[in-house]
């Protein structure tokens, strides 16, 4: 059975051009709780350890950098079918390839600053939630 949360990461890109309110607002409007959220900052070893899955791939030392350039908004969300459906609301990982009017066809500017995080399983999604937050920041 599908899971009722997923983990999200607003990333700097999409901070950095002014996209927080409107992310929130499709996140809502999609019908999303925020069970947790906060404006914090990965430093370089937090982003490589939590896309150490990642390690090998000839993007990653660019990913890791990126993902450490500026101030993030991380949020643990619930709804029915989360994970698969956040998947669904934020688009393809390249926005060229994302439909038209989900997140990062709207807000993202390329395949490396891709405007969103989405947890990809349930399993993800509850180690990404407490990488970020302890149980008393969850609601
Ligand atoms: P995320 O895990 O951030 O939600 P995703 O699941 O759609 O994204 P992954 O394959 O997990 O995509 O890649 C993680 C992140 O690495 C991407 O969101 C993107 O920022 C970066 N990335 C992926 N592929 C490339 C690439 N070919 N070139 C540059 N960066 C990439
Ligand atoms: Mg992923």
């Amino acid at each position: 059975m599908a899971g009722n949360i997923t983990f999200t990461m607003i990333k700097p890109d999409a901070v950095k051009n002014g996209h927080i309110g409107a992310i929130l607002a499709k996140i809502n409007e999609a019908g999303f709780r925020i069970v947790a959220m906060k404006l914090t900052k990965l430093s370089p070893q937090k982003a490589g350890e939590f896309y150490a899955v990642h390690k090998e791939r000839p993007f990653y030392g660019e990913l890791v950098e990126f993902m450490s350039s500026g101030s993030i908004v991380a949020a643990i969300l619930e709804k029915e079918n989360a994970v698969e459906d956040f998947r669904t609301l934020i688009g393809a990982t390249n926005p060229k390839e994302a439909a038209p009017g989900t997140i990062r066809a709207l807000y993202a500017t390329s395949i490396g600053e891709n405007a969103v995080h989405g947890s990809d399983s349930d399993e993800n999604a509850k180690i990404e939630g407490s990488f970020h937050f302890a149980v008393t920041e969850q609601f």
